[in-house]
């Protein structure tokens, strides 16, 4: 069984620490290296990537969580988690933004928009709804929501949504790189890569909690093979 830890840095920690507490699973707050040597698995919350950025530099968590990444250990990043995850970041005030890095994709941090451009939406991932049967889609909750523009071959899209029609192209830095992106009819707005999973909304701020237990299951899947392995090379 996974042990999951959440970086409680800053922004949304809480939420979802009481949505695994929903599913009766103990979560552990992360803030420093050390911390991540008792958990199996991460999630990174939403919040703004920029202050995240420099709270986890502050606290020298960089190397560590790369390094955790790295090794195969579990990692969900949400929203400002997802720009956290992404190897390459564009979009409004990135300049020098440090990033955990490991996901092979380009995100744009502000795709949809500033705080008042926010929405909720159904979003359509059957992939992950089909664990439990019910709807196949779920309330996707858009805040200041980043999109993944581009996604390397070993990433697999769990789901993604129409580009809204108010994008402005024009009114931000960034308006450049939007713009080309923008022809596209369709963003990434969720995505698997072996280890690392990433949404562009917030699941811990719904009441569902099928992203939560698919999530787990995808954790204790790889812990469970990591022991498996282990012992094969203990028999060997
Ligand atoms: N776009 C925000 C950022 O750059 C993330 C927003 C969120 O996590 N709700 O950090």
């Amino acid at each position: 069984m996974t042990l999951v830890g959440v970086l409680a840095l800053q922004g949304s920690f809480n939420e979802h620490i009481a949505v695994l507490r929903r599913l009766g699973v103990k979560a552990v707050e992360i803030r420093k290296p050390e911390q991540l040597q008792n958990v199996t698995s991460l999630i990174i919350p939403g919040g703004e990537s920029t202050t995240m950025a420099k709270l986890a530099e502050y606290h020298n968590l960089f190397p560590s969580l790369r390094e955790f990444v790295k090794i195969g250990r579990p990692v969900w990043g949400t929203c400002a988690g997802l720009i956290f995850l992404a190897d390459k970041a564009t979009g409004q005030k990135t300049g020098g933004q440090k990033l955990v890095g490991g996901l092979d994709c380009t995100v744009h941090r502000n795709f949809f928009g500033s705080q008042i451009q926010s929405f909720e939406a159904e979003v359509s991932a059957p992939e992950v709804a089909s664990q439990e049967g019910g709807p196949e889609t779920f309330r996707g909750v858009f805040i200041r929501a980043p999109a993944i523009l581009e996604a390397g071959p070993e990433v697999q899209v769990l789901a993604d949504y129409p580009v809204p029609s108010n994008i402005s192209t024009s009114s931000d830095s960034a308006g450049e790189e939007q713009k080309e992106n923008v022809e596209q009819s369709k963003v990434i707005v969720a995505v698997r890569q072996g280890n690392i999973l990433a949404t562009a909304f917030h699941p811990e701020l719904t009441a569902d909690t099928r992203w939560h237990s698919y999530f787990l299951k995808m954790a204790n899947e790889i812990i469970e093979s990591e022991t498996s392995n282990s012992q094969l090379q203990v028999q060997v």
